[in-house]
């Protein structure tokens, strides 16, 4: 039987008094563990090989229960366990990261959101293709590295956290930092400012800022901390560190919270705007949490060089709200806003509209 057909069957067998919402015990737990306590839902902690004592250190975030598994394939073995619990996963990146995009697709379990896009965004030339024909202006791309005229960013695919990504101003920069074995993509490197924009799209509420048959909202933005581009600065030029054997890097450490100047905001939402226009003209369309990350340049023009259609952990610092959420509502953080979607939708017998 086709997936989709079986969760959508899974998804009428269950109580729907008792959902409850299971996912990771990692990236964004604590602030969806929270958020779906506040909701009124049950918790479920999926814990692959991974310490939770620290949850006892943050009890109101604590899941009321933890599923142990030695691995992921483990998850897909025993997901009859977490049908038998009437679980909703919701995804995050390192969820869907540790697992792999071909398991968790297959995982046959209702989970929050539309699988499809797993397919458009683990790969960086289909984000490409969704974002540049949504009309969203992306850095330059450089197909061959001879073309190197500019400083650019050389990326691996699927690379975590922005591992071994590096710097090159030309073809033998290029050379020297290149490891052939593995699929990259050059980028034109883009100066200016970081902005992580955090997203959500709900296909069932009828009001606010009306997209396609539903509503697109912004809770929050914040910028990341990369080590050790974010210090290297303090110790001099980069060109001399290079003779030094210091090259940067972009491992992200954690998140800051920001804010934007209010005139950027109608074009903040244009872009989520077209991006969910695409979505839904390509595969369905993308439901609820999702960043664009953008880099905003003097002349104020916004540059996309990547989307996470998940909730993203630069959401973390809003756990009691935003300066924008609290537009919408007090202490709506992300987290919280999933459960918020899944119980409407509960209650309104809309679920199959969210989950897949
Ligand atoms: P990504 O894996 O695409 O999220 O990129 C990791 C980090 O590299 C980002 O958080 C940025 O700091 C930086 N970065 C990515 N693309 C660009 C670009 N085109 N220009 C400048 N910096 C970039």
């Amino acid at each position: 039987m086709a997936l989709r057909n079986k969760i959508s069957e899974i998804l009428d067998s269950y109580d729907k008094s008792k959902i409850a919402i299971a996912t990771l015990c990692s990236h964004s737990s604590l602030q969806i563990f929270y958020g779906a306590r506040r909701e009124g839902f049950r918790t479920i902690g999926l814990a692959v090989n991974q310490k939770t004592k620290f949850y006892d250190a943050f009890p109101l975030a604590k899941p009321d229960e933890f599923i142990r598994f030695e691995s992921y394939d483990e998850i897909l073995e025993r997901a009859d366990e977490l049908v038998d619990r009437n679980i909703i996963i919701i995804p995050h990146g390192s969820f869907v990261e540790y697992m792999g995009t071909e398991k968790f697709e297959k995982l046959p379990v209702p989970t929050f959101g539309n699988r499809a896009v797993l397919q458009w965004e683990s790969d960086r030339e289909k984000q490409r293709e969704w974002l540049v024909s949504a009309g969203v202006e992306m850095p330059k791309k450089i197909s061959d590295a001879k073309e190197i005229d500019r400083p650019v960013l050389v990326k691996y695919h699927g690379a975590k956290g922005g591992r071994g990504f590096f710097i090159a101003k030309d073809y033998p920069d290029f050379k020297l930092g290149i490891d052939e074995s593995q699929p990259y993509t050059i980028q034109e490197y883009v100066l200016g400012t970081r902005y992580y924009l955090h997203y959500f799209y709900s296909p069932i509420k009828k009001d606010g800022y009306r997209v396609a048959e539903g509503s697109l909202e912004l809770l929050s933005m914040d910028r990341r901390d990369e080590s050790n581009i974010d210090e290297m600065y303090k110790l001099g030029a980069q060109e001399e560190l290079k003779k030094l054997g210091l090259y940067p890097t972009f491992v992200v450490t954690g998140n800051v919270p920001v804010v934007i100047r209010e005139s950027l905001l109608p074009k903040i939402f244009d872009m989520g705007e077209r991006v969910i226009n695409r979505s839904i003209e390509l595969f369905g369309g993308m439901i609820g949490p999702f960043c664009l990350e953008t880099i905003v340049t003097d002349k104020l023009e916004f540059k996309v060089f990547e989307i996470s259609s998940r909730i993203v952990a630069g959401t973390n610092p809003f756990i009691s709200g935003s300066p924008y959420s609290d537009l919408i509502e007090p202490e709506l953080s992300t987290g919280r806003r999933i459960s918020r979607e899944i119980k409407i939708a509960r209650d309104r017998g809309l679920l199959h509209k969210i989950v897949s």
